[in-house]
């Protein structure tokens, strides 16, 4: 019988979630055994015609990570749609837009004026700026156009399932996989992953007082959490309350607090506003002065609050770059 084919593939990521299907180690084998990869650009040299000459819904189920912020990227994943029974977005960046998400905070005007400008490496005093459409040697090539918006996968193409984490840690890769070869699959549009908060996973959950108080914000660049306590009850910023479980507690684990990598929690619509509203009712501040003294000490509110989630949040981008 023939095996089911599998893609991978990847948009605007950095790599790490293609670290994670290698980190499956030995695992890969029966992933290897059980399917056909027919296309992972990381590892084997397969071309988008390879994918063209597919007929529609050959491929079994493709993985797609990172947001998506080219032409080009787009047009990969609305073949790959087409090719495809299954998508899953695969990766904070594919179902939240992630850190590459973070762009939709400034304008691709800025990002491209800190990159060719102003960053103290750069010898440009013409202002060039890539061409869509550069001619070299008699030749014209065809740049992928970088958009102003960073998007999640679900954005652009519709997504069967969601595997969350940055990266998705292997246990719930290998879940997903023998899940979907065994065609013992949640409902459609499930993010593959326990419907519970990281607090309620979380070790430390039982030093996190009922009532938070916290009086000020301390940073993990400046000062160590205290590895048996609950890390908001110190004043970390900890995203656990606003945070899906399923990652393992990998950063609580490594004495760091959580960052929110796996999105918000079921029945959570924003995980910043949610983790805010925990934030802002703990402040411990008798006035005015005090509370504007408390809110200064929060670094980075959006950067922290929406670290992997901007265009998933109710923000999705700042106005001046609509
Ligand atoms: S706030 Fe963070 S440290 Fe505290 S219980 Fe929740 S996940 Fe654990
Ligand atoms: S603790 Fe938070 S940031 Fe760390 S892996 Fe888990 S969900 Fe992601």
């Amino acid at each position: 019988m023939a095996k089911p084919k599998v893609a991978f593939y990847w948009c605007a990521s950095c790599g790490g979630c293609e670290e994670a299907v290698v980190d499956l180690a030995e695992d890969i084998l029966k992933v290897v055994e059980a399917v056909d990869i027919v296309l992972w650009p990381v590892a084997l040299d397969f071309k988008l015609k390879d994918v063209e000459a597919m007929a529609d819904g050959e491929i079994a189920v493709s993985f797609i990570n990172g947001a998506v912020r080219l032409s080009e990227q787009e047009e990969w994943v609305q073949l790959l749609r087409r090719k495809s029974g299954l998508v899953v977005a695969f990766g904070s960046c594919s179902h939240l837009g992630g850190i590459p998400g973070l762009a939709n905070l400034t304008t691709i005007e800025e990002i491209m004026a800190n990159k060719y400008d102003r960053a103290p490496t750069i010898d440009n005093p013409d202002g060039t700026r890539p061409l869509p459409r550069p001619v070299v040697d008699g030749y014209e090539l065809e740049l992928p156009t970088p958009w102003n918006t960073v998007k999640r996968l679900d954005e652009v193409i519709e997504v069967d399932y969601y595997l969350p984490g940055c990266a998705p840690p292997p246990e719930l890769i290998m879940t997903a996989v023998q899940a979907i070869l065994a065609g013992e699959l949640p409902p459609k549009g499930s993010v593959i992953s326990p419907e519970k908060t990281l607090c309620e996973s979380c070790p430390l959950n039982e030093s996190k007082p009922d009532e938070l108080v916290i009086t000020e914000f301390k940073r993990v660049a400046t000062s160590q959490p205290k590895p048996d306590e609950c890390y908001l009850a110190q004043g970390f910023v900890c995203m656990g309350p606003a945070t899906r479980s399923g990652c393992g507690e990998r950063c609580i684990h490594g004495n760091m607090p959580c960052r929110g990598c796996f999105g918000p929690p079921p029945g959570a619509r924003d995980q910043g506003t949610k983790l805010l509203s925990a934030i802002a009712s703990a402040g411990a501040a008798e006035n005015k002065d005090e509370a504007d003294l408390f809110a200064k000490g929060f670094v980075d509110p959006a950067g922290t609050l929406y670290r992997f989630s901007v265009p998933s949040s109710i923000l999705k981008r700042t106005l001046k770059g609509k």
